[in-house]
């Protein structure tokens, strides 16, 4: 079925949003082959961005696990995430369709920013809801946005977070839909967000299997993160076809216990959150729970449908790593590499560096996310 994964996916929206979302497919459906908007994004991804990434082999790290570990630079993009090469893909997007202004919710600040940065790059309007609480937790975030011209609105309704701030948006976006487009910031929300935003991602697979090749061997295992699952389906993508082991890595946060972690497919059931029917953290009667992680990007109480329909068929294998060993994973690229990782990164390479079973005397690829100036200053 359209829009769907399996069992999972779709477009649950107010009926106001169908026609955009209706118009959004089309245009995304005609531009994504067109050759002109092809050749302008990839302009932009290599001049401005600075793609393509490079896949590093950590040979000081790989010496001591005794499993060779390849990185994939995510973290050296412009504004030193993935998440940029959505906004900007999204940004492009608006401005062929002619709209000229964009929203965009945020938590941690990082999808703001992202979204700040290209509609400057793209002259733009811009407003970005941010829950209260956590525009207060994320001060450097706030004060960049602004800097980069956006309008920040905070939202005061509910827990003042980031699921307070999507409906604040949506809100905005039904309003608003002749002129403006919703930048939703990762594999997530109604059809055709979870399939635009992963093909805007699937450059970071299309070039790391590049870089493979040119090696001349493939990776046993590629190993990502998983918040909503950007930067793990954009991976995946490049490798869904070989013989190579994937593995999606939640939050583990601190327990098992309903409000300690993130794990949509760990410890979730199947239910319709923004939009879609995926894996989401539920209480027991089925609201949506609270999530806790250290790393503030995969603090998020669901998964994009097509990792939950990746976990049905069971070509990719999702597990956990904990707050704590993420911590630790974070200290030893940064020690052992001179690279310091942001924390929802540390996350894949704590779940290499603590299960030689699986991994030592093999090859595994490592998506480095981002970059952790962000976090270094944290007292993590
Ligand atoms: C936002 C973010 C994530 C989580 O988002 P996905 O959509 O799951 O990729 C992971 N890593 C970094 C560095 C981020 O900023």
């Amino acid at each position: 079925m359209k829009g769907f994964f399996g069992d999972f996916g779709g477009m649950f929206v107010p009926e106001t949003l169908v026609p955009a979302l209706e118009q959004l497919e089309r245009e995304f459906n005609i531009l994504k082959d067109d050759p002109v908007f092809t050749a302008d994004l990839q302009r932009y991804s290599t001049t401005y961005i600075g793609r393509p990434s490079p896949v590093y082999y950590a040979s000081r790290l790989s010496e001591k696990y005794g499993t060779e570990i390849y990185l994939k630079r995510e973290d050296l993009n412009h504004t030193g995430s993935h998440k940029i090469n959505n906004t900007i893909g999204q940004a492009l997007l608006t401005r062929y369709m002619g709209k000229k202004r964009i929203i965009a919710e945020t938590g941690a600040g990082q999808h703001g920013v992202a979204t700040a940065t290209v509609a400057a790059l793209f002259g733009l309007d811009c407003t970005v809801y941010m829950g209260a609480v956590d525009a207060a937790r994320q001060k450097p975030n706030v004060d960049r946005m602004k800097l980069l011209g956006a309008k920040l609105e905070l939202v005061h309704d509910g827990s003042k977070t980031l699921k307070d701030a999507t409906n604040a948006a949506m809100r905005d976006w039904v309003k608003n839909v002749e002129d403006t487009h919703y930048i939703i910031g990762s594999v997530i929300g109604p059809h055709p967000f979870p399939e635009m935003v992963a093909h805007f991602q699937s450059v970071i697979g299309r070039e790391a299997r590049a870089s493979f090749e040119e090696m001349g061997f493939l990776p046993d295992a590629v190993v990502a993160c998983v918040g909503g699952g950007s930067n793990a389906i954009g991976i995946f993508k490049g490798f869904l076809d070989a013989p190579c082991e994937l593995y999606g890595i939640e939050a583990g946060g601190l327990s098992d216990n309903e409000g300690d972690h993130a794990m949509a497919i760990g410890k979730g059931r199947a239910g319709i959150l923004h939009g879609c029917i995926t894996y989401l953290v539920q209480t027991a009667d089925g609201q949506v729970a609270d999530v806790h992680s250290v790393a503030a990007g995969l603090d998020y109480p669901g998964i994009g449908p097509e990792h939950s329909y990746l976990h049905s068929t069971g070509r990719v294998i999702y597990d956990k790593v904990r707050d704590e060993d993420a911590v630790s994973a974070f200290r030893e690229l940064a020690r052992r590499e001179g690279i310091v990782p942001a924390v929802e990164s540390s996350h894949a390479i704590a779940y290499v560096l603590k299960n030689p079973d699986k991994f030592n005397g093999r090859r595994v690829l490592i998506n480095l996310s981002g970059r952790g100036d962000k976090d270094s200053e944290r007292d993590i």
